[in-house]
Formats: structure tokens, C-alpha cells, sequence
């Protein structure tokens, strides 16, 4: 069968694909242009986040069964299309939780200790900079966790047992019994406290109606004038603009943001112009260790489809209940 890449993916997970009897197409970059013309005859998509599966693209398919994602979330595909044409929507949720965990730690820490405008001192004659106290401890202070599932729990249990932080998380759409089973770890709080109460807030919801701009101008307003703000989840979470006043008028102290509104932001973006964010490329999950674990367990999902086995975490799972995939097992 004919498996299409839009973007290349890690080498091992290229071999596993070939070794099961298949055909890797890589397209020559992963604009529609030039994805949507080898979509007539793939059978299956392995998707990382350069293109989103559009009701247009998967229609261009004849027989697509599966679209497999590298990452943990599936915003870049339009499911309701997936499912109108029969086709599986498979994501690797919790295979790159750790590695994004770490990064939220190193944000945390970098901009707590004041890494960057340490380093830039010291480079630049300026060594009575240590002088000013600028880092400030973690230790005992707040860490706020708005959503709390797979990387939002390694974030907790770091912060709880690292820096013995206490940590609160608003998380409305987990069952009471979950809660109850965290509850040495964690408070569960209503958003209003969150802001209020913690001295780093960390994002961790998947990008939807309900989360778009979920922490904006009276979100800044109720937070410490201190508190670290940091975002690996998805840019649009957190109202840019309004972020950026917080930060300019010091209604905060800082932000570390490995995801931004537009990706890569503009020359123009004022977030570029602020010393007190920290940016990353949208690259928690792209550790050496990482981006290999996420294309293998893609690849394996897509020959478990392909091999008729039904595979681990559908995003769509009504479509399994239609006869394209009746012979599942
Ligand atoms: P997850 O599905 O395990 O957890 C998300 C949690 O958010 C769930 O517990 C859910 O109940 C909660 N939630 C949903 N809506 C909410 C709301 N309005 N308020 C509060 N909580 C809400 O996802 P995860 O694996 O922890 O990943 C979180 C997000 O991180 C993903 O959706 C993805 O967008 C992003 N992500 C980014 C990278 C990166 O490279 N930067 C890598 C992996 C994941």
C-alpha cells in the first residue's frame, strides 16, 4: 500500500513501514499544493504538524483507510471530513508527555533563574550583575496547571517532588473519582484561583472552542505581578495581544511560549521586541529521543490498520462502527 509523508519522518519509522510491504511517497514539502495531487492513491497519511488535512485533501483520496498523527493532538484534521469518508484518525497520545514536561521545566527554571539575561551579562562585561538578586527560588512557591491530563500530570509530580511546589490544576472536564485519585498531588481549582493564587501557570489543554483565548486580559489582571506565564500547548490558548500588554506593562513578569499565535511569528511580532519571554519553535516534543518514538508508534499504527488490527487511540472512533472496518480485530 502507499503510504504518503507530507513532511519526511525519522528513518527507523521509514524502514518499519518498508519491512511491512509498503511504499513511502514523501511529498516535496507539505503545502496543499503539493500534498493534495499525491492524495489520489495513498492509502494511508502519516501527519506531523506542517499541514492540515482539510475536507478538500482527504476527499482527493480514492482509498484513503488511515491518518496517522505523530503528536499527541489531531487540530490539524478536520475529523468530521475523516469520518464522513470512512477514514481512521489515529494520534500517539502520551508518547511525547516526558519530553514536553522537561521543556516546561527548563522554561520554568530559565526564566526563574534569569538565565538568558544572566548569560547576555556576562558576555557583556557587566559581572556586578550578580549583585541584583535577579533569580528567584522555586522552592514552596505555586505552580498552576490549566488542564490537567498526560503532560499536565508529569508537570505536577516534577513540581511536587523537584521543587516540593504546591500545585493547583483547573482542569472542569475530569470526573470527580479522577480528581479524588490526585488528590496528594494536586488542588483542583476553578480558573479564577488558578490566576490568582500561582506563581507559574502552565498551559496544557488541547486547542477548542472552549479553550481558544483561555487566558486573555481579566485572566492577566487576576495573576501575580511576578508570575510566569508559560504555553506549550497551542498558540491561540492564550490572546496574544493581550499578553503582550501584560508583559510590557509589567502585569506579569514573564512568559516562556514554545507555541505562538502565528508560527513562526511575523518580524514584526512585539513578542521578539520583549526581554522578559522566552521562545521556543514549537519544539518540546522534538527531542533526538522523541521525534523517533513518535514516528515509530505512527508508523505502527498505520501498519496495524493496514494488516487489519484495530489500532490504539482512534480519534474518531464512530467510524469503526461503519462496514469499511467491520473486519477489524
Ligand atoms: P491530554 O488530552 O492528556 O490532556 C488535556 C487535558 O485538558 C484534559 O485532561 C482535558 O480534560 C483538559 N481540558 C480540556 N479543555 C479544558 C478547559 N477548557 N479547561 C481546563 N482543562 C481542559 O493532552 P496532553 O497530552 O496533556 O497535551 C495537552 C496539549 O499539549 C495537547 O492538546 C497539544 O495541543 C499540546 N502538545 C504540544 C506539544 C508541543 O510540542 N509543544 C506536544 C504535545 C502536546
Amino acid at each position: 500500500m502507499n503510504i504518503l509523508l507530507p513532511q519526511p519522518v525519522e528513518v527507523q519509522a521509514v524502514q518499519r513501514l518498508e519491512e511491512a510491504g509498503h511504499r513511502v511517497v514523501t511529498a516535496p514539502d507539505p503545502s496543499p499544493e503539493k500534498v493534495l495531487p499525491l492524495m489520489k492513491d495513498a492509502q494511508a497519511v502519516i501527519l506531523r504538524t506542517g499541514i492540515t488535512m482539510t475536507r478538500e485533501i482527504i476527499a482527493a483520496a480514492d482509498d484513503l483507510m488511515v491518518i496517522s498523527r505523530t503528536g499527541g493532538g489531531f487540530d490539524n484534521v478536520d475529523l468530521e471530513a475523516a469520518s464522513d469518508n470512512e477514514v481512521i484518525v489515529t494520534s500517539n497520545l502520551g508518547v511525547n508527555s516526558i519530553s514536553v514536561c522537561e521543556h516546561v521545566l527548563a522554561m520554568m527554571l530559565s526564566l526563574a533563574k534569569q538565565l538568558p539575561r544572566l548569560d547576555h551579562a556576562v558576555r557583556n562585561d557587566n559581572y556586578s550583575i550578580r549583585y541584583q538578586n535577579l533569580s528567584r527560588d522555586l522552592n514552596g512557591k505555586t505552580m498552576g496547571l490549566l488542564g490537567f491530563g498526560r503532560i499536565g500530570f508529569e508537570v505536577a509530580t516534577a513540581c511536587k517532588t523537584v521543587f516540593k511546589m504546591t500545585v493547583l490544576a483547573c482542569d472542569p472536564y475530569l470526573p470527580d473519582e479522577v480528581k479524588a485519585d490526585y488528590a496528594k498531588l494536586v488542588t483542583f481549582v476553578d480558573k479564577e484561583r488558578l490566576c490568582r493564587d500561582s506563581d507559574v501557570i502552565s498551559v496544557h489543554v488541547p486547542l477548542t472552542e472552549q479553550t481558544h483565548h483561555a487566558l486573555s486580559t481579566a485572566e492577566f489582571e487576576q495573576m501575580k505581578s511576578e508570575v510566569i506565564v508559560i504555553n506549550t500547548s497551542r498558540g491561540p490558548v492564550i490572546d496574544e495581544e493581550a499578553l503582550v500588554y501584560a508583559l510590557q506593562h509589567k502585569i506579569i513578569g514573564g512568559a516562556g511560549l514554545d507555541v505562538q499565535t502565528r508560527e513562526p511569528p511575523e518580524s514584526e511580532s512585539l513578542l521578539l521586541k520583549l526581554d522578559n519571554v522566552l521562545l521556543t519553535p514549537h519544539s518540546a516534543a522534538l527531542t533526538n529521543e522523541c521525534v523517533i518514538r513518535m514516528a515509530t508508534d505512527a508508523a505502527d499504527r498505520t501498519i496495524e490498520v493496514l494488516s487489519g488490527k484495530k489500532p490504539l487511540n482512534v480519534a474518531n472512533p464512530e467510524v469503526l462502527a461503519g462496514s469499511r472496518w467491520q473486519h477489524l480485530v
